[in-house]
């Protein structure tokens, strides 16, 4: 299959969408409508999207990412209005966390109504719900009908795509067309929180904390113990979260501590694996650059810079593969706020491989 790529300009006033990127869109709505896929831009990663309410197009993102299809889709929609067609029962709570996130990087979980097919949910009466916030989604979503079924669209494992040309590199002759429109500015998939248990309860880690999620229920909210440890044996809750994820091509591995041994242990693993004659790669804050003797080093931003480290994470896992690292070192972030999502996303593209200093 030929695929299409379509960029959008965003040169209208202040950097709003243009009469043609508009004209694009609805194209890009169309061929959803009928069926196809459309690659699309978010404000946390790019979505592989496909018509949520068409169970033949599910079967195709399944296909199209190497996906288990055990492993549910979330829905995008572009209208709070729009959720009631697609959930049979709306909780209080869900219109509160709309009102303050919406659109945004959150995703609630809600008993599904029966016009969602099982393709889309993977076999759940459950339906996961997200509105985007970025602008490009909002008007590809609303050509496309309204309900547009979209995982992260990279290659099942692989690293989400926070630019298109990523993509381009794991969806080019797989899928209709690719929207390029620019970067995504946070970079890590949305949190999920499952809104069909009392209390509520976070099964993906994201933006929106549990802090922020609990002010505004009034209520404690936990994130599901099955991924917080990795050694529980409990089955996390998220289907996806059960499978290694966002995986570079090397091997990395997460050191923690405190800086100087870090440092000191990062240098001594790079030591024995260049005279083993692999290529190095090392993840860093900004502060340490210097101190490292790898072939690729990669920084993460300024020290406790959280937003920073999340928007530039999967871009520097797959700039670790552009340049053919075969052993990558990180060092470790702190797990309050944000930072609870960047390490989780770390952890299992690390196959929780984390040596303690
Ligand atoms: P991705 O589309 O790559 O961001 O992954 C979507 C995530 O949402 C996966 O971890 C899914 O398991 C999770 N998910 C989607 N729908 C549901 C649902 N109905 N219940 C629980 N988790 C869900
Ligand atoms: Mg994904």
């Amino acid at each position: 299959m030929e695929t299409e790529i379509i960029n959008i300009e965003k040169s209208g006033p202040d950097g709003s969408l243009s009469a043609k990127d508009l004209e694009a869109l609805k194209h890009c709505g169309e061929i959803i409508k009928e069926g196809g896929l459309v690659a699309f831009p978010t404000e946390t990663v790019y979505g592989l999207g496909g018509d949520a309410l068409n169970p033949e197009s599910s079967k195709k993102i399944y296909a199209a990412k190497g996906r288990p299809s055990d492993n549910p889709l979330i829905v995008h929609i572009a209208e709070w209005g729009d959720i009631k067609k697609i959930a049979a029962d709306i909780p209080v709570e869900a219109k509160m966390l709309a009102d303050t996130f919406w659109p945004g990087p959150l995703t609630m979980i809600l008993k599904k109504a029966d016009i969602v097919p099982m393709e889309t949910t993977g076999g759940l009466d459950t339906v996961a719900v997200r509105y985007p916030s970025d602008i490009v989604a909002q008007e590809l979503i609303k050509a496309a009908g309204g309900y547009v079924a979209a995982p992260s669209a990279n290659i099942s494992g692989r690293p989400s795509p926070t630019q298109a040309k990523y993509v381009i590199e794991d969806m080019d002759g797989r899928i209709c067309a690719i929207i390029d429109g620019g970067e995504g500015e946070i970079g890590l998939e949305s949190t999920i929180v499952d809104l069909t248990v009392n209390p509520p309860q976070v099964l993906r880690p994201g933006f929106i904390t549990n802090e922020m999620l609990g002010s505004v229920l009034g209520t404690e909210v936990e994130t599901d113990k099955a991924i917080l440890d990795a050694d529980s044996g409990l089955k996390p809750r998220a289907p996806g979260m059960k499978y290694r994820h966002y995986a570079p091509k090397g091997d990395l591995t997460i050191v923690e501590g405190e800086s100087s041994e870090v440092v000191n242990k990062i240098n001594e693993l790079l030591a024995a694996d260049r005279a083993a004659g692999f290529k190095t790669g090392v993840m860093a804050c900004d502060e340490n650059e210097k101190l490292y003797d790898a072939d690729v080093v990669m920084l993460t931003g300024p020290k406790g810079d959280q937003k920073a480290a999340a928007h530039r994470l999967y871009t520097i896992l797959r700039s670790f593969d552009d340049e053919d690292v075969v052993r990558i070192y990180s060092e470790s972030f702190a797990k309050d706020g944000f930072g609870a999502a960047i390490m989780n996303r770390l952890l299992k593209a690390a196959g929780h491989k984390l040596i303690k200093c």
